[in-house]
C-alpha cells in the first residue's frame, strides 16, 4: 500500500457578524482539510488548526517525503516529517501542519484494517460524550451582557448541560458578563470562562478571586502562552482551576506546561497538537502529573470526528472511584460548512454526541461542500 496524492482543501465564509475573541477577530471562518489517496484507491481526511493557507503550504512540503510511502506506518512517518523541519520548527504551522497528515493517515489505516481509529488507539470506554457549548464572543454593536446572557439560555433551552463563554475584554464587564450568564442559565449547568490569553496576572488573579462564587468549571488561558510561570501564579493564587493547551504543541510542548504546573486541565488540539500519534503520548505524560485532559476543538466536522475517536479511547483515571468523563468542545459560532463537510454531521442531541463507529474516523466527506465554500483564488 503506497501514498500516490496528497491534497488541501481550502474552504472559507465570509460571517454576516464580524465576532472577536480577547486575542483574535473573525470577519470569516476558513479552514483547511488534508486528503491523502493511495495506490488501491482508499481515501483518508485530516485537518489542520490555524491559518488556511499556510498549513495548506507547509502540508505540500510534505509531500516530498509521503509520497510513495506506506500510509499504515504512523510513526515512522511522523518521525520523519518531525526530523524534516525539526530545525526550524518544533512547533506552530510545522505541527498544526503535520497533524493534519497524521489524522489523515490513521483514517486511512482504519479504513484499510476495517476498524473504528478508537479501536486502533485500544478500545473504546464510552459510545458517547456530553457536549459544551462554544460561544459568546463579542460581536459588533451588541451590548455583550444581554448577549452572552440570552445565547446561552437558548443553549441550555437546545440541550447543553454545559458551556463556556470568551473573557478577557476587561475584568469589571467580563464579571458582569458571567453574573448574567450564571442567572440565565441557573444554577446547574456547567460553566466555563476563556480568556483566550486576554489578561496579565494580576487580572486574571482579580477575576479568578471574584468569578468563584458563580461556580465555575474551569478557567482557559488566562495569560500568554509562552508565559508558563505567569500561569503558574495565576493557578496558585485564585480558586477556579486553570485549563489550558490549545497553542502549545507536541509532547515536549506539553511536558513544560506539566513540568511548570501550569494548568489542572490540558487540552491538546487533536488538529495542532501533532495528530492522534502524538495527542496518545500526551495522555500518557498527562497521567504522570495526574492532569485531566480535555481536547480543544475549533473546526469543522473532520475535526469534531477526530476529537470524538480520542475521545471514545480515553482511559478513565485508574486512581479515582469516579472519574471525571471527558466533555466534547461543540462550537456553536456561524460556519455553515463545519457540518455540511460531512455526509452525516455529528450534531450534538440533548446535550450529547455519538461517537461513530465505522472504519477510521467513521465519516464521509461531502465533496460538493468542499466546491461550494472553496476559498476564492485557491
Ligand atoms: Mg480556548
Amino acid at each position: 500500500m503506497k501514498i500516490t496524492a496528497v491534497r488541501t482543501h481550502l474552504l472559507e465564509h465570509r460571517l454576516g457578524t464580524p465576532f472577536e475573541s480577547a486575542s483574535m477577530r473573525f470577519d470569516r471562518r476558513a479552514h483547511v482539510l488534508v486528503e491523502i489517496e493511495c495506490d488501491d484507491g482508499t481515501t483518508g481526511w485530516g485537518e489542520c488548526l490555524g491559518p488556511a493557507r499556510p498549513n495548506a503550504a507547509v502540508v505540500a512540503a510534505y509531500s516530498n517525503w509521503l509520497i510513495g510511502q506506506d500510509p499504515r506506518q504512523t510513526e515512522k512517518i511522523w518521525a520523519v516529517l518531525y526530523n524534516a523541519l525539526r530545525d526550524q520548527g518544533q512547533r506552530g504551522l510545522t505541527i498544526t501542519a503535520l497533524s493534519g497528515v497524521d489524522i489523515a493517515l490513521w483514517d486511512i489505516k482504519g479504513k484499510h484494517y476495517g476498524a473504528s481509529i478508537s479501536m486502533l488507539l485500544g478500545g473504546r470506554w464510552r459510545e458517547s460524550v456530553c457536549a459544551y457549548a462554544t460561544g459568546s464572543f463579542k460581536r459588533d454593536g451588541v451590548d455583550r451582557v444581554s448577549d452572552n446572557a440570552s445565547e446561552m439560555a437558548e443553549r441550555r433551552s437546545r440541550g447543553f448541560h454545559a458551556c463556556k463563554i470568551k473573557i478577557g475584554f476587561g475584568v469589571d464587564e467580563d464579571l458582569e458578563v458571567i453574573r448574567a450568564v450564571r442567572e440565565a442559565i441557573g444554577a446547574h449547568m456547567r460553566l466555563m470562562i476563556d480568556a483566550n490569553h486576554g489578561y496579565t496576572v494580576t487580572e486574571a488573579v482579580r477575576l479568578g478571586k471574584a468569578a468563584a462564587e458563580y461556580g465555575i468549571d474551569w478557567f482557559e488561558e488566562p495569560v500568554v502562552p509562552e508565559q508558563l510561570s505567569a500561569y503558574r501564579d495565576v493557578r496558585t493564587s485564585q480558586p477556579i482551576p486553570i485549563a489550558g493547551g490549545e497553542t502549545w504543541h507536541t509532547r515536549f510542548g506539553m511536558w513544560s506546561a506539566l513540568e511548570s504546573r501550569a494548568v489542572d486541565i490540558l487540552q491538546p488540539d487533536l488538529c495542532g497538537c501533532g495528530g492522534f500519534s502524538e495527542a496518545q503520548k500526551i495522555a500518557s505524560l498527562a497521567t504522570l502529573y495526574g492532569i485531566r485532559i480535555v481536547p480543544h476543538v475549533w473546526g469543522t466536522g473532520v475535526q469534531i470526528a477526530a476529537a470524538l475517536q480520542f475521545m471514545a479511547a480515553m482511559v478513565p483515571d485508574p486512581v479515582r472511584v469516579n472519574p471525571v468523563e471527558p466533555i466534547m468542545e461543540f462550537d456553536r459560532t456561524e460556519n455553515p460548512f463545519r457540518q455540511a463537510v460531512l455526509k452525516t454531521p455529528l450534531e450534538a442531541v440533548n446535550g450529547v454526541v455519538a461517537i461513530p463507529d465505522g472504519p477510521g474516523l467513521g465519516i464521509e466527506v461531502n465533496r460538493s461542500a468542499l466546491v461550494e465554500f472553496k476559498m476564492p483564488g485557491t
